[in-house]
């Protein structure tokens, strides 16, 4: 057997066995059984060593983490994960870190019901493709293009964690060592995202911060829908928070990537349906804004006076102000 065989051969039997796995890795194609009524919902995403990690980093937290940003895409469609294929190029043979990398990859599989059904390896500069199928009932997708003006505004979780372990380990600083299992180990939202269908009006997973996948879901809702975000409301963990206070930056809770938590829109005759939803899931959800007639972002201060937030840091949202 080559040495590429024996990886291909790690990677059998990785994850839940699934009795919709009609055939699973070994075989040209892999063949899945789509229950009748449902969706498949398909998301595929590329982490690429030296933009998106360090060649050097710990690659079971490389397997949790390239599977986890997928089931973030599912959970903010309402989808239910099912299946996951996998590309890897390698620079060189090392099982030890294939060993570990499926380790970290199998327990978040196994921990959301997940069954690896095929992949690919190739030998390259180092580069991880994860593509995640998730089921959802026809029609009841949440997608980013439906909120509408005085739809409330929510996220779960807390902002800026991920963004301040980042912050931190660029300036050497020590870290927190929360704030960094947040960056190297995110939670992906899978059973909020499903408990919110037929409640949230519009969904969208938070990798580039609020302000810009709150964008992204005033920009697929239409002309019409603009949003107010409430900085006093944003939920931050007391390092963020003191972070934000000592500078009055904004950045770390509505422009650091990596959060992973759900940003999602809830007409306001549904609220007594989220609180009863929102009870499940684990995570707590804050309401942070609304949705108004008009157009782009404003973010509220304490006193309720928009804040221009071109002054204290930002660049890029001058822009997204005028929009
Ligand atoms: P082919 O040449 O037909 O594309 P390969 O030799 O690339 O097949 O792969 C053989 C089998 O191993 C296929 O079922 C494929 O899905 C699986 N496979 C290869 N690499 C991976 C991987 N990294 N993770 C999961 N399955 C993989
Ligand atoms: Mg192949």
């Amino acid at each position: 057997m080559s040495e590429l065989d024996l990886i291909r051969d790690g990677f059998t039997g990785i994850g839940t066995p699934r009795s919709d796995v009609i055939l699973g890795v070994g075989d040209d194609c892999a063949l899945l059984e789509v229950p009748a009524g449902q969706q498949l919902a398909i998301s595929i995403d590329t982490l690429a060593a030296g933009t998106h990690f360090l060649a050097d980093c710990d690659p079971a937290l490389l397997g949790h983490k390239s599977l986890a940003v997928g089931l973030s895409d599912l959970a903010a469609m309402g989808a239910e994960p099912a299946w996951a294929t996998l590309a890897l190029t390698l620079p060189d043979h090392d099982p030890r870190w294939v060993a570990a990398f499926s380790r970290g990859f199998a327990a978040l599989a196994k921990a959301h019901g997940v069954s690896l059904v095929g992949g690919d390896t190739t030998r390259g500069p180092l580069s991880v493709t994860v593509q995640v199928h998730g089921l959802v009932p026809a029609g009841q997708a949440i997608r980013r293009s439906g909120a509408a003006p005085g739809d409330l505004v929510y996220v779960s979780g807390t902002l800026g964690d991920a963004g301040l372990a980042l912050r931190q380990l660029l300036a050497g600083t020590p870290a927190d060592s929360f704030a960094r299992g947040r960056l190297e180990r995110p939670t992906p939202r899978v059973e909020l995202g499903l408990a919110l269908r037929g409640i949230a009006s519009a969904m969208i997973d938070l990798s580039d911060g609020l302000a810009a996948d709150l964008g992204h879901i005033l920009a697929a809702s239409g002309a019409g829908a603009g949003a107010e975000i409430e900085l006093a409301a944003l939920p931050m963990r007391a390092t963020v928070a003191s972070a934000v206070q000592a500078d009055g930056d904004w950045t770390l809770p509505l422009a650091s990537g990596d959060d992973y938590e759900l940003c999602f829109c809830v007409p306001p005759s549904r609220l007594a349906e989220l609180s009863a939803a929102a009870r499940g899931p684990g995570v707590a959800v804050t309401r942070v804004g609304r949705i108004i007639a008009g157009s782009g972002l404003r973010c509220l201060g304490p006193d309720g006076d928009p804040i221009a937030l071109g002054s204290t840091g930002f660049d890029h949202f001058p822009d997204r102000q005028a929009g």
